[in-house]
């Protein structure tokens, strides 16, 4: 049986009471007591701090400082060197903005929602005679087009608009571009502002070391009277940043006029990759016009986080393995890869399915057994705050 082990925290110790964050069934990891959240493979980003701040250096140390030192170019050599930290202090802050918030998390639910018609009897939770009926999508209308929103059996919730689940996170996210490993979080609602400034930045910074390179070894040329061949010969710092930038100047760069055209139209990575899939006529309802979905994104305040991380709920009590009712079971969907799809699907797409949720009877998966704990009576776990729920999600992963 997939108990979970009582989290570690010395803020907790000696109460019955623990931070959200310490019971946090998501792949997320913490910062500074749950003030900062990061998807799991959060150590990427100290990959990205080096690629932005070792070739900054390098630049600062043999480029600048040997333009003052050595070419008596103090003016010169000071200026470049100001501008190039203040743009690499920039781009490593919005790499923290994008990637140590809440990128958008809904929040999971404690109990599947009640399937329409349900009359509220505590039947449906207790095993059922005909089996439990839930669409597997709902329509949404959304400037006079439908919208599917789909089910998700993790979260127990129909995802809200444009909201996909990621599978690195293990949480749904509102607006959900893509999971980016560069910078160990997810790009959501909430961040993709950041993300896109922290690309376009970056792409600056490449762009400035790359001109500001020419730039010295011209003047070098000029005041020296060396060849160029000789002058870039002289200087091997030159070779390393020229080569340092072509090569990451494609990926930043590309990555910084898809955003721009995907913003243009008012799409997610995510909706743009399903849309070529899917149905490439399908329009986008979510599209209102150029410079209204510039606004959006740019100009229009971000949303509040939806979880409250440093709240603080009660503790679980320990459960045994054999305290188990096998008379109570949940209902499942079978997962798929479409499971996981979120975001507007063509109107033209057959509206009639709808997934039969057989209610379990068999209990020897141990998963079926931790549902069954998380949402049994004995132990309940739907913590509210100020009106927000905020749920207990399941750990496993999918
Ligand atoms: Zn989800
Ligand atoms: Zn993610």
């Amino acid at each position: 049986m997939d108990v979970l082990p009582p989290p570690q925290s010395s803020e907790a110790s000696g109460s019955d009471q623990l931070r959200i964050y310490q019971t946090w069934k998501g792949s997320n990891v913490f910062l500074l007591g749950g003030r900062l959240i990061f998807g799991p493979d959060a150590i990427y980003i100290l990959r990205s701090v080096f690629f932005i701040v070792a070739p900054a250096v390098v630049f600062c140390v043999f480029i600048a400082q040997k333009s003052i030192d050595e070419y008596s170019d103090r003016f010169f050599g000071i200026s470049i060197m100001v501008v190039a930290v203040l743009l690499t202090i920039c781009v490593l802050v919005l790499l923290l903005l994008t990637s140590a918030r809440d990128p958008g998390i809904v929040p999971r639910n404690a109990h599947p929602p009640e399937p329409e018609g349900f009359d509220g009897s505590s039947e449906v939770m207790t095993g059922h005679s005909p089996p439990l009926r839930l669409p597997r999508t709902r329509d949404v209308v959304v400037n006079n087009s439908t919208v599917k929103v789909k089910y998700c059996e993790t979260c127990m919730l129909y995802r809200p608009l444009r909201t996909s689940h990621c599978s690195t996170c293990n949480n749904c996210i509102e607006r959900f571009d893509h999971h980016c490993p560069w910078v160990g979080q997810c790009i959501g609602l909430r961040n993709y502002r950041f993300f896109f400034m922290f690309v376009s930045s970056a792409t600056l910074l490449c762009l400035y070391v790359f001109g500001i390179c020419w730039v010295f070894i011209v003047r070098i040329r000029n005041r020296t009277t060396i060849s160029l061949g000789k002058a870039v010969i002289n200087n091997p710092a030159f070779i390393v940043l020229i080569v340092y930038a072509l090569a990451a100047l494609p990926f930043v760069g590309g990555l910084t006029i898809y955003h721009l055209y995907l913003i243009r139209k008012n799409m997610t990575t995510w909706e743009s990759c399903n849309k070529s899939k899917k149905n490439p006529q399908n329009s986008n309802p979510f599209n209102k016009g150029v410079i209204e979905n510039f606004i959006e994104v740019f100009f229009t305040r971000i949303p509040p986080s939806k979880i409250n991380l440093r709240a603080k709920v009660q503790k679980e009590p320990e459960i045994q393995p054999g305290v188990v009712d096998d008379t109570f079971s949940f209902p499942t969907i079978d997962k798929s890869i479409e499971d996981i799809e979120a975001g507007p699907k063509p109107v033209s797409e057959d509206s009639a399915t709808v997934l039969q949720i057989e209610v379990e009877r068999d209990m020897s998966n141990n998963d079926r057994v931790n549902r069954h704990i998380e949402f049994g009576e004995e132990f309940p776990d739907l913590i509210r705050e100020q009106g927000q729920s905020i749920m207990h999600p399941r750990s496993f992963s999918w």
